[in-house]
Parts: structure tokens; sequence; C-alpha cells
């Protein structure tokens, strides 16, 4: 009988903790105040978003759009219920947190003035990716632009970019500081068919080279297709 004890220790099964999904809404209420008025904007709103997805999100005027986004963008606290962003309560940080929590985490990008207009394209990208902490940022910012094709626009203003362009330079910026998470407000509203594509495209390419979750609200069918997945809201809560 072979009494020598194996070295070989059979490895326990690692626990595998699931991973928290990069955006949850619970329960979340937004109640606006002024005077003896009350606006519920947002009325018990659940939602998830699964980190590296992009989401469209679409519903009529007034239905609590720009709220939510505000709120996953971390510029806005809900009245009630919870917002985490990788399982980190948002709710429970303070104002400096927040900022900070911005700076390193979170890009937004609007339907447009997106830049400081009286910086370069290049200017432009490295201020946000110096007050994002991104190490040597100028160097950064030439290589996120050449990565979206805009090298030869580095040193134009907004002034001079076209309306596409503008939205790839905020893009850049975005995929320069490897935002975890880019909340977008109809970032091709303003753009013809061609360009909205051209400026989706890079959006999809911030989702799967950077790795980044992407929550746009849009009213745009394109953009809708080009989503992962659509949400529509009505009246303050998610539908479907
Ligand atoms: P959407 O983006 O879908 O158009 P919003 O989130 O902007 O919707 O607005 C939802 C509701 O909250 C609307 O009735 C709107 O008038 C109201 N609302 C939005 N912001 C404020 C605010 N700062 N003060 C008061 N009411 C607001």
């Amino acid at each position: 009988m072979n009494t020598t004890r194996s070295l070989y220790v059979e490895p326990e099964p690692l626990q595998s903790e699931a991973e928290p999904p990069m955006l949850e809404l619970r329960d979340v209420f937004r109640i606006y105040r002024s005077g003896a008025t009350e606006t519920v904007a947002l009325r018990g709103l659940d939602l998830e978003v699964a980190r590296g997805s992009f989401v469209a999100i679409l519903g009529p005027s007034g239905c609590g759009k720009s709220t939510l986004l505000a709120l996953a963008a971390g510029l806005d606290v809900p009245s009630a219920g919870e917002v985490r962003l990788r399982g980190r309560s948002l709710t429970r940080l303070d104002d400096d947190a927040l900022a900070r929590l911005r700076a390193s985490e979170i890009a937004i990008v609007l339907q447009n003035d997106n830049l400081w207009p009286s910086l370069s394209a290049r200017e432009n990208v490295t201020v946000s990716l110096g007050l994002a902490g991104v190490p040597y940022p100028q160097q950064a910012a030439l290589r996120a632009l050449d990565a979206f094709g805009l090298l030869d626009r580095a040193g134009h203003r907004p002034s001079s970019l076209s309306g596409g362009e503008q939205q790839r330079v905020a893009i850049a910026a975005a995929a320069g500081r490897e935002a975890a998470l880019v909340v977008a407000d109809e970032p091709t509203g303003e753009l013809d068919r061609e360009n909205e594509q051209i400026v989706l495209d890079a959006l999809r390419r911030l989702c799967e080279e950077c790795g980044s979750t992407i929550v746009t609200v849009t009213h745009s069918e394109q953009v809708a297709a080009a989503a992962d997945r659509v949400i529509e809201m009505r009246d303050g809560r998610v539908i479907s």
C-alpha cells in the first residue's frame, strides 16, 4: 500500500462571485419640487445595464430620459431608490466623491458643444485626459485621435470641424480615458445619416475595443438599430 501522501492537492473550485452590472437603478424616484409644485420625473424605475453593452433609451418627450441620464452620470441623485455603478452605490457619495467618480469613470457626450471652443481638437482631448489623471495626456490624446482617424484634424478648433468630427473628438476623449461608462444624450441628433453612421461606428468601437458601456438617449432609428439593447420608457418607468 502506498502510504506516501501526494503533494498535489486538488484545488477548491474558485467561488466565482458574479460581477455586478455596470449600472443598476432600483426603484428609483426623482421628484422635482418647485414651490408647491411637484413633478415626478421617475417613478419606481428599475434598470440593469450589463458591462460592455450599448444601450439605447427611447421614449416620448417628458418621460424622464434626461433625468435618468443625469442620475446614471452621477450629476444628480435620486429622491428615493438606489443607483449603483459596478455595484457601488452613488446615492451615498458626497459631491466631491461624485466629482472624482465622474472624472475617472464616466464620460458624457451631448448633442453638441462637447468641446472647449478655444482649444484645438488635440488640446481638448489632452485636457480631458489630464483631468481624468491619464499619464502623458498629450501623447495619449494623439493616440486616441489617431485611432479615430482624426490625426489630420488635431490642430483644428471645433469651429472648423464638422459636427460629426466634433462628436468623434468627444468619443476619442472617452476612449483615451478608457471611460467605463459613456452617457450620451442624442449624440447624433444634429447629424445627417452619413455622419450619424460614422459616429455610431465610433461608439461601437468604443464599446468593443475599450470595453466601455454606452447608455444613450435617442430618437433615431439608426441609433436604436446599432444598439445591443433598446429600452423604452413611459411616464418615468422602463416599459420594455
Ligand atoms: P425627457 O428627457 O424624456 O424629455 P425629462 O427627464 O427632461 O424628460 O423630464 C421629465 C419630467 O420632469 C418632465 O415633466 C419635465 O418637465 C420635468 N423636469 C425635468 N427637469 C426638471 C427640473 N429641473 N425642474 C422641474 N421639473 C423638471
